[in-house]
């Protein structure tokens, strides 16, 4: 049996049918019947991740297919509206009530080796994404991008703590379980340690506020523009490096070094992107030094020289995270809830988006005119 309320008919979602094309506002059939395990939720708020910007152009690497056309979308805040059989509680064992904010995750299958054997389910070979799956069959509302979502059985989901705010569950529902991911990952930071952050976007600056938080006794943040920095600032960055003022590579390496008297970094986290980071990154480790390599989804074609012997002789540890599970989710909230007092994590969430200005959230936020575009289905009302 499946309890439901008001399941409306159909749901409006900005449906991405071609690469580079604007969103088309479609009306998506709303499943009235759903699976054990499964919810369906009403999307409040869903943020607009760099991954959402590589799908939007075609860029996006990894395994997974691509099925066009698809609702982009897979950083958001939902409340519940109806529960599958035996879905009245959160992975944590939460009670759910209908009205209850929470975040979900990509489903991993729990039956594979990655998700039985290696504890590591975001290699899951059987994960059903949210924005790679095709929107016209069912369960249809597979992406953040419209005004309902539906909850796979095998998705994790968190109850959103009252003192998170929605605007910023969703930020933390991608961009900061991943930090958390990677962080937990890299392991142990010291407070006689330097930690460099190559990045001033949402991941990179949630990163620097953990950094800060978890002790790190010194944080340099490398970005653009000013305002991100100022953001760095604001979460505990001790030193800044601008990109606009060190526009090369060289540049960069050389002014990090210059903070630390020619030395490298015990930490180096890798958040940008940037084609260039990986190899700019390396120069700024000290020797036996950490890598955590993060914000680089590029597929193939997207290779960049590297010395092996410059690994091995230097003798350092190079990481890579993948996404997050539903314990980063819910360390990303716990972690909000914590600080919020600390950190204003309003600030990288300031504007927000009606449904049929998603493509305009996109270019903002390629052209870097905004940090986090949020795009509110229902409106801005308890945001
Ligand atoms: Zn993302
Ligand atoms: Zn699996």
């Amino acid at each position: 049996m499946t309890t439901t309320f008001d399941i409306p008919k159909t749901s409006r979602a900005a449906v991405l049918t071609k690469h580079s094309e604007p969103l088309e506002i479609r009306e998506i059939p709303v499943p009235q019947t759903l699976e054990p395990g499964a919810l369906l939720v009403r999307i409040e708020a869903a943020t607009v991740c760099g991954s959402d910007l590589h799908l939007w152009d075609g860029s996006l690497g990894g395994s997974q297919a691509l099925d066009l056309p698809v609702i982009p979308g897979h950083e958001m805040v939902g409340k519940v509206i109806a529960f599958g059989d035996g879905a009245e509680r959160d992975t944590f064992g939460t009670p759910l009530e209908i009205g209850d904010r929470i975040c979900f995750t990509h489903a991993s299958c729990n039956q594979c080796d990655h998700c039985r054997f290696d504890n590591q389910p975001t290699l899951c070979t059987n994960r059903q994404y949210y924005m790679f799956t095709n929107c016209e069959r069912p369960p249809y509302l597979v992406g953040g991008f419209a005004e309902y979502a539906y909850v796979f059985p095998n998705s994790g989901r968190v109850r959103v703590p009252d003192e998170v705010e929605t605007s910023w569950a969703s930020a933390a529902s991608c961009a900061l379980r991943t930090v958390v991911h990677s962080f937990e990952r890299i392991g142990k930071m010291n407070p006689w340690e330097t930690v460099v952050i190559q990045g001033a976007g949402p991941l990179g600056l949630f990163a620097t506020a953990l950094a800060d938080h978890l002790g790190a006794g010194r944080i340099i943040t490398i970005g653009a523009p000013d305002n991100r920095l100022a953001i760095a600032k604001q979460y505990g960055a001790t030193d800044l490096v601008s990109v606009a003022e060190h526009p090369e590579p060289e540049d960069r390496i050389t002014a990090v070094r210059d903070l630390l008297g020619g030395h490298g970094a015990e930490v180096v986290f890798e958040f940008s992107g940037a084609r260039t980071a990986f190899t700019e990154g390396l120069g700024m480790i000290k020797e036996g030094g950490r890598y955590m390599v993060t914000g680089q989804i590029d597929g193939p074609g997207k290779e960049v020289p590297v010395r092996p012997g410059f690994i091995t002789r230097q003798q350092l540890t190079i990481m890579g995270t993948w996404s997050g599970h539903i314990a980063e989710y819910r360390k990303a909230l716990e972690f909000m809830k914590n600080t919020h007092g600390k950190y204003d994590f309003g600030a990288l969430v300031p504007n927000r988006y009606r449904l049929d200005q998603a493509t305009e959230a996109l270019t903002r936020m390629r052209a870097q005119e905004d940090i986090k575009p949020m795009l509110v289905p229902h409106g801005t009302e308890g945001i």
